[in-house]
Formats: C-alpha cells, sequence, structure tokens
C-alpha cells in the first residue's frame, strides 16, 4: 500500500484479475477501506484470505523495481523504522507520466581504456581488485591525497570489464565534484550524470537507467537505488562528508545503504575517504585498504601547529603568506564579524525584533535568527562594536599581506589566489599545489556541537590539508591553542585511526557508540517502560520542553536552527524517548515499534536524528 504509516506496515492480499500482467514492481490501484489507493506489487501472497478484493488496474506499465531491490527495500524499512512504502519512495524520482512507456536506446559498450594498476599497489588492494572483476565485499579505501579519482576510474574499469554496472556517489552536485567530472570523462556515453535538474529530465534519466541504457550511474544520495540492471560496485566518494546522509526522516546514511544493497546483490562497495567517518572506522565488515605507512607519510605535506593570532593572524602563518604564490585559509564562520555591543547604550547586542545574534557580512548587520536588519533590542540603535572573525575579514588582512590576489571562494580555492573559505568551500576540486594552507579558529571547529562535530572538522582538515601536496611541498598551519588534541594530531599525524580510536571511548561514555542505531521515539506514557523492556544500550527521556540533557559534546551548546526535517513540537502528556539499539535486537525493537503504532501508543519513530 503506498500509505506510509509504521500502523499499516504490512502487506495486503489482492486478486489479480485474469489477463491483467502486474509482476513484482508494479504500480497497481486498489480499493481500501471504501477508497481506491494506490499499491506496489510485492510478489505471490503466502495465505490467501477468506475474503479478498480485485485489484482494479494497472496505473503504469513500468516495473519500478524488481526483486532484489525491493529485498533492499524491505532492509530499509528494517533498519531505519520505517514503512515499506516509505523506503519505496526514497527509492524513485516523482513520477512525470508523460515519459511512459519509454523507449530505450541500446547501451553503448563501455570505451576500452588503458589497465592502471593502482589499486593493487594498495594494502589489501589485490584482493579489491579481484572483487570488483567479478566477486563480491565491502571495503573501507583511504586514497593518497592525489589518487582519488584515479582509483575510482580504475574500481569502475574493472567492474565493468566484468560486465557488471557501476554507481558513483558523490555527496554534493555543485560545484561539480572533481571525482564525477574524471569518472564521467572516461567512460563517456556510458555514463548517466544523476545530479539535481528538473523533474522531467531527471525521470527520464532514471527510466532509461532501468532500462539498461548506462552502465554507470554518477549521483548523490538517491543515486544509491539506482535501478541498474546488473550491480557490480557502489563507491562512495569523501565518505565522511555530511551530504551522504539525509536530511529529512528517514535519515539514512548511503554507506549503510550502499553496503546493504551491495551484500543483498552480490557486488562490491567501497567507501572511500582521506579521512573515514567514526561508523566506517567502526565496521568490522569493512575491509581497509591503504597505502601503507610509508607512502602516507611521503604523500602528506608536514603539518606545523602554532597559537591563534589576532583574528587568525598568527606570526608563522603571517610570514608564509608574504611569498605565497597560492594558498587556501579555512575559516570557520562566514561573513566579517558578530556585533558585541551597542555603540549607542553599552548594552550586549541582540536584534530588536527576536533577541537573536547579529553578524555583519558585506557591510549590513543582520539577525541569525530572523534576518531582520540589526537593530539593538535595547536602545533601536543601529551601531555597534563588532568583534571581527570571520571570512571576509580574514580575506581583508590577507589581502594586505599576500602577493596574489587574495578572494573569498565558496566553490573552493584556485592556483595563482589565496582564497579564504569556510568549510563549504572544502570541495573536491581535483589535485592542487598549494604554498599555504592554513586552519584558523581550529579549536572553534573541533569544538563544533554534535556528535559528529570532531569527525566532521578533520575530516576538513584533511582535505585541506591535501592541497598543501605530499611531503616538501606547501605548508599547512594549523592554529590551535590545544596541539595535543586527538582531532589535531590526527592531522599532524597524518593519521585518522589516531583521532577514532580515542573518539570511540568518547562516543562510547556518551551513550552512541559508533555503528549503533539511534531512534527518537514519540508515543505515550507507557512508552518509556516499553523501551526499557528491550535492553536498549542507551535511553533518555526528555526532561521539560522535551529537551535530552546530555547529548550534546561537553562544553557545546546547540545553536543549529530546525529544519524542515524535524519533527514536530512536543504534544501535552507526550514522551520523547532518545534510544541507542544494540544492533542484534534491531528486528525486535522494529517489530515492537510497529505493534505500538498500531495499538497507538507510538506516534512517530525518526532514525538517526541530528546529535
Ligand atoms: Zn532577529
Ligand atoms: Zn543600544
Amino acid at each position: 500500500m503506498r500509505v506510509p504509516r509504521l500502523a499499516l506496515d504490512r502487506p495486503f492480499t489482492y486478486r489479480l484479475p485474469e489477463g491483467l500482467e502486474a509482476p513484482t514492481g508494479s504500480l497497481v490501484a486498489v480499493p481500501f477501506h471504501g477508497r481506491v489507493v494506490e499499491g506496489w506489487v510485492l510478489g505471490p501472497a503466502d495465505e490467501i484470505p477468506d475474503r479478498v478484493a480485485d485489484v482494479r488496474g494497472l496505473r503504469s506499465g513500468v516495473r519500478f523495481f524488481d526483486e532484489r531491490l525491493l529485498a533492499l527495500y524491505r532492509w530499509f524499512g528494517q533498519r531505519y523504522v520505517t514503512p515499506l512504502a516509505s523506503a519505496i519512495d526514497r527509492g524513485i524520482p516523482p513520477r512525470v507520466v508523460s515519459e511512459e512507456p519509454f523507449p530505450v536506446a541500446p547501451a553503448p559498450g563501455p570505451p576500452p581504456g588503458p589497465r592502471p594498476e593502482r589499486v593493487v599497489r594498495y594494502e589489501g588492494g589485490g584482493h579489491l581488485a579481484a572483487a570488483l572483476e567479478g566477486g563480491s565485499g565491502t571495503f573501507l579505501v583511504r586514497p593518497l591525497p592525489d589518487d582519488e579519482a584515479a582509483l575510482a576510474i580504475e574500481a569502475i574499469g574493472r567492474c565493468l570489464a566484468g560486465g557488471r554496472d557501476a554507481v558513483l556517489l558523490v555527496p554534493e552536485a555543485h560545484p561539480l565534484p572533481h571525482t564525477a567530472a574524471a569518472v564521467r570523462d572516461a567512460f563517456g556515453d556510458a555514463v548517466c550524470v544523476f545530479l539535481q535538474g528538473e523533474p522531467r529530465a531527471r525521470y527520464r534519466a532514471w527510466l532509461d537507467v532501468l532500462g539498461g541504457r548506462y552502465r554507470v550511474v554518477i549521483g548523490s544520495r538517491p543515486a544509491v537505488f539506482a535501478p541498474l540492471p546488473s550491480l557490480g560496485l557502489v563507491w562512495i566518494s569523501r565518505e565522511a562528508h555530511a551530504g551522504h546522509r539525509e536530511d529529512r526522516s528517514p535519515a539514512y546514511h548511503v554507506r549503510d545503504v550502499g553496503a546493504a544493497r551491495a551484500r543483498l546483490a552480490g557486488a562490491v562497495l567501497v567507501a572511500a575517504s582521506l579521512c573515514p567517518s567514526a561508523e566506517a572506522v567502526a565496521d568490522p565488515s569493512l575491509e581497509v585498504v591503504r597505502a601503507g605507512r610509508d607512502a602516507e607519510q611521503a604523500a602528506w605535506p608536514v603539518v606545523e601547529t602554532v597559537r591563534p593570532g589576532p583574528e587568525g593572524r598568527a606570526r608563522r602563518l603571517v610570514a608564509l603568506l608574504k611569498s605565497a604564490r597560492s594558498g587556501f585559509l579555512l575559516s570557520s564562520r562566514p561573513g566579517y564579524g558578530v556585533a558585541r555591543v551597542c555603540r549607542a547604550c553599552g548594552e550586549p547586542a541582540a536584534c530588536a525584533a527576536c533577541g537573536g545574534a547579529l553578524d555583519q557580512a558585506r557591510g549590513r548587520v543582520t539577525c541569525r535568527a530572523c534576518g531582520a536588519p540589526g537593530r539593538c533590542a535595547h536602545c533601536g540603535a543601529t551601531d555597534f562594536g563588532v568583534q571581527r572573525r570571520g571570512a571576509e575579514r580574514v580575506a581583508e588582512w590577507a589581502a594586505r599581506i599576500a602577493p596574489v590576489p587574495v578572494r573569498e571562494g565558496a566553490a573552493g580555492p584556485a592556483p595563482g589566489a589565496v582564497t579564504v573559505g569556510t568549510a563549504a568551500a572544502v570541495n573536491d576540486v581535483g589535485p592542487l599545489r598549494l604554498d599555504v594552507v592554513g586552519i584558523l579558529d581550529a579549536d572553534r571547529m573541533r569544538l563544533r556541537p554534535g556528535l559528529a562535530g570532531p569527525e566532521q572538522a578533520l575530516a576538513t582538515w584533511f582535505e585541506a590539508a591535501a592541497w598543501a601536496g605530499p611531503r616538501g611541498g606547501g605548508h599547512v598551519v594549523v592554529e590551535t591553542a590545544h596541539p595535543g588534541d586527538p582531532v589535531v594530531q590526527a592531522l599532524v599525524r597524518s593519521d585518522p585511526w589516531y583521532f577514532h580510536a580515542r573518539e570511540r571511548a568518547r562516543r562510547e561514555e556518551a551513550g552512541f557508540p559508533p555503528g549503533f542505531p539511534v531512534f527518537r521515539v514519540r508515543g505515550g506514557a507507557g512508552l518509556t517502560d516499553r523501551l526499557e523492556a528491550l535492553d536498549p544500550l542507551h535511553l533518555l527521556v526528555a526532561g521539560e520542553g522535551g529537551g535530552l540533557g546530555g547529548v550534546a559534546r561537553p562544553g557545546a551548546s546547540d545553536t543549529r536552527p530546525p529544519t524542515a526535517g524535524e519533527p514536530p513540537k512536543e504534544n501535552e502528556g507526550e514522551r520523547v524517548c532518545l534510544v541507542t539499539v544494540r544492533p542484534e535486537s534491531l528486528a525486535a525493537f522494529g517489530r515492537t515499534m510497529r505493534d505500538l503504532a498500531r495499538a497507538g501508543e507510538v506516534t512517530r519513530v525518526d532514525a538517526e536524528p541530528h546529535l
């Protein structure tokens, strides 16, 4: 039933009238509680109930999924405790009916190319190469800084040579990641770039993939469900990037979905990252493929730590900038600075409309929360003392030092200039050789709120540091008052595992070890007891006002504005629980949640909420 409600999350049986062809994956019209609704055909029923209604008709000639994709959707529903109908809706773009039925051009053969032998030079690479050519397995690959695109191209080439198709998942569409462009160029006509686009073109492309027109699909999150007929490889580029996780509920992660899909299809999953995520490192089923310590040491730049200077102007960094012909300065904040005090009345700066914090950018002060022009909440004045610390201010002072143009660049750095940007500018721009990479406000970045704050800061630093080139090339300078912190030390040692060994302990202490499913559950007064009975690893019950104490990193406060995916506010008498489920009891948890949803005791389940 195409009704995304946990309480109705079960198959319903209908009779297929004589002459109506509707294999698994067909969309049909069926009567349901006096209405006609759409339903997915899931296959023949095991048991036939006494009274069975007829299918009213076929809604489309397209067979939207086969048994293998259905198995993936079923897995998805179990893992994220979400209705099967919601899982299927994740995998199929909104229909544009006039594109159906669809003639599909035959797939071109992949262009013959040279067979590079880079993968096999990595530790564990021989096993990966063999799996790509017809076997299966799940791998965590840590490429050398310049190797990402070349490794992806080689892996996809090996997969195609073995007669199977491949998916390349990238975390964002704009700017087009270097790895995506390189793979597109390497395989030409065989590639479908499934990245954004208007609904009609997107649906057309999806139908063509389903029809076997392409051998390679490049896309962001939804492409993990791409209906390639013979899947051999799912390659996740920049696996630690936040873009690989869905923001809306169910907040799935392509690494988990990709791994499940690879297992069900007998294919290969590769999670590739210069700095893998805590989840990937904690997953014992991922075989590690890396270049080895000596090769890694030679390929990564030397990283210096210095005490933070005023507004980021540490003496060492200033000295390097004076002779730099290219560089990147990573700032933790956009804009120019933060208004601290009203110049008219001397009160702390706050928005007159909503009391929010006031930021200055491009010469204007505006409220961070409501966007209103900056006016003092106390006296209405518009002149503020500003603490100058954002990327715009950094670009201002750097321009007085560097001998080359200094620019603020949201897309990332370029040769011949010094670029200033936030983490959003740290994109996959391909190999670079910058003279200087400066990481300003390192302590503010690594202390960002949220469980994944430190690891995402580190992943960003590794990607930026790679732009300085191998040892003996450019300089990497980290401004920090805590050079011994594991996040900083992991970068200095060019060893993400140094951080993860310590991070795991911190996450376990907080009750959220990597690899353990987490759910936010809303329901009635009996909810807490029902969850306790499931012996969860960790259970937090909302205090007054729905707050869930003890979740944020110590010393940090969550100032993230609510997003569209945020669940609605707590109702009167409602319990909100945050529960960490032991992986082995996930199935029992899912059954209990569905039972409680049917009984009206659970109103909402959100998998993997932002913590
Ligand atoms: Zn405001
Ligand atoms: Zn004032």
